[in-house]
């Protein structure tokens, strides 16, 4: 059997906030190229894993790999840098500006055709400009937000934020991307469209983690799905496999 590779390596993560133990050595692989699922009952520990992941909490002991390099205790700037993108379960939009605006200010200017020399010459500066105004552009387009480019995200219908706030996690040129429960909140329509989009992201090479409460669409999407449960995983495999879990069925029916 040819080996995955793996993109995202979880290994023996816990984190504690004074005395409670939010993650209890946690362990399991992402491989590269995947959807994959993270589900749990409220308070398992989902969002606390992504803010480990992201940078944002530090991890009371274990380690997580990226493509076989620790980035543990990196940074959020670095590890963006690094190709980790993310989205929050509660949108975090820039309410002032406007969408195309919110695109722009996440745009990956290391990458830019145009490279540093330009930025010590002044129609270097233009030429960058253009270059990532091309882009964002291209991502408006993509997302299916081009007319909503002038407005402020704060007057758009809640489905078109959501894909507001993908597409400027994307436009960082992510390698891996955390979706915070994407669904949370959309209608059945504005939730097929989301499917449509996250195998979009997928299709082009960006590896996807994604915490998800609505069961079809993780069952529709992930090919590997982990469960958490009061900060352990206790299950993780196919979405048939986890569902048919017994732990599974007693920590969502269990009482
Ligand atoms: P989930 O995303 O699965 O709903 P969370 O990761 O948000 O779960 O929370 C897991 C547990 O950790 C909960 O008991 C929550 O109250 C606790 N927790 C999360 N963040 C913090 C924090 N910053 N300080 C203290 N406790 C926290």
């Amino acid at each position: 059997a040819t080996a995955e590779r793996t993109e995202l390596e979880i290994r023996n993560i816990s984190k504690d906030f004074r005395g409670l133990r939010a993650l209890d050595d946690v362990s399991f692989s992402v491989a590269a190229g995947a959807i994959h699922g993270v589900v749990g009952p409220n308070g398992s520990g989902k969002t606390t894993l992504f803010n480990v992941i992201s940078g944002l909490y530090r991890a009371t002991g274990g380690a997580v790999e990226l493509d076989g390099q620790v980035i543990t205790g990196a940074r959020p700037y670095r590890l963006s840098l690094l190709g980790i993108a993310r989205t929050f379960q509660n949108l975090r939009l820039f309410e002032e500006l406007s969408v195309r605006d919110n695109i722009l200010v996440a745009m990956d200017r290391t990458r830019t055709r145009s490279g540093w020399r330009y930025l010590v010459w002044p129609v270097g500066i233009w030429r960058q400009d253009r270059e990532l105004r091309r882009g964002s552009e291209a991502l408006l387009s993509r997302f299916g937000i081009t007319d909503y480019a002038d407005t402020t995200p704060g007057s758009l219908p809640y489905g078109i934020q959501r894909r507001i706030e993908i597409a400027r996690a994307m436009a960082s040129r992510p390698r891996l991307l955390l979706l915070d429960e994407p669904a949370a909140g959309l209608n059945g329509e504005e939730v097929r469209q989301l499917a449509e989009i996250v195998r979009s992201i997928r299709g082009s090479g960006v590896t996807v983690v994604v915490i998800e409460h609505n069961m079809g669409l993780v069952m529709s999407l992930c090919e590997r799905v982990t469960v958490l449960a009061s900060g352990q995983v206790i299950a993780d495999g196919t979405p048939e496999e986890v569902v048919a879990s017994p732990a599974v069925i007693e920590a969502y029916l269990g009482g």
